[in-house]
């Protein structure tokens, strides 16, 4: 590596992505690349964050950092964790990697209900936490909460999917004020449907959802990183996905929820 290209490398910031071997993470790792941050990307699938490592290397020439993990697991969790704490050049923290269950909570297996809290809500408040005194000792920094439209109401048949998004959102809103004055940033990202592997891994039936309510993992990414620049807390991507979210907020809970009821009932009971 030339001299110059060394002292590059030395100044470049970098960005952390969990669940980056697909879907949103994927897509905010090849942005993020694509805007010159070096990358940690993290995930279980160590083959396929290899496959994209050695891709954004060769078409952005940033340095790419593959870290396996389970991040249910404390001992994984703690490793990522310790990555975070360590790391005076992170700028960036994507908590993306979640899944989502689908069913009547009392037939729905409860370990994986827990693991299902484990990620979308523990592992995201550790590596949110590991990441904060760094970033404020440096003041600057921004860590970006992969929430959903699900957070917005609670969601018969998706009940603890939806429980631990709306989680992301308190915990996210409330560090916004907590950090206010070290320029620090903070952002829930609330995709509505997203072209991922997400509704294939919960097992859930879209195929009758009409196409304007698709959106590109790009384009949400697209959106989050549109919104950071204007400190947006709650950033819905889409004009359809912000339509539903303003009118779900004049609807009072206790329709809005049995009417969620219904819908997904019929879509996610049989499970
Ligand atoms: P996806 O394509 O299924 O990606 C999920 C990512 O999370 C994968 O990279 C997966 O990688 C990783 N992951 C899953 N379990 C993990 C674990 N135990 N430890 C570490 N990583 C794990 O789905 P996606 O749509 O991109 O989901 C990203 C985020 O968007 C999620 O938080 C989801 O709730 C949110 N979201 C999605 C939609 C949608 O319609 N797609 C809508 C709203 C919100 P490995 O399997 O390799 O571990």
């Amino acid at each position: 590596m030339s001299t110059e290209r060394a002292d590059v490398t030395k100044c470049r910031s970098r960005a952390l992505v969990t669940g980056a071997s697909s879907g949103i993470g994927a897509a905010f790792a090849e942005r993020l690349a694509q805007d010159e941050y070096d990358l940690v990307v993290v995930a279980r699938d160590r083959a396929r964050l290899e496959k994209l490592a050695a891709e954004l290397r060769k078409r952005h020439g940033v340095e790419v950092e593959v870290l396996s993990a389970d991040l249910t697991r404390d001992a994984d969790l703690s490793l990522v964790e310790n990555r975070i704490a360590g790391d005076s050049r992170l700028a960036m923290l994507v908590n993306n990697a979640g899944f989502g269950t689908a069913g009547a909570f009392a037939r729905l297996d409860p370990d994986r209900e827990e693991e299902e809290i484990r990620l979308n809500v523990l592992a995201l408040v550790r590596l949110t936490r590991a990441a904060l005194p760094g970033m404020i000792a440096c003041r600057r920094g921004a860590v970006i909460n992969v929430s959903s439209m699900a957070a917005f109401q609670p969601g018969p048949y998706n009940a603890t999917y939806c429980a631990t998004k709306a989680y992301v959102n308190s915990f996210t809103e409330a560090l916004h004020e907590e950090l206010r004055g070290t320029n620090v940033k903070v952002q829930a990202l609330c995709p509505g449907f997203t072209r991922t592997e997400f509704q294939k891994r919960a097992g859930i039936d879209v195929s009758s959802l009409p196409e304007f309510m698709w959106m590109s993992p790009e384009s949400v990414v697209d959106a989050s990183l549109e919104g950071l620049q204007s400190s947006e807390v709650v950033l819905v991507p889409g004009l359809a996905n912000r339509a539903v979210a303003a009118l779900a907020g004049t609807v009072p809970r206790s329709v809005s929820r049995r009417l969620a009821g219904k819908v997904l009932r019929t879509q996610f009971q049989k499970k």
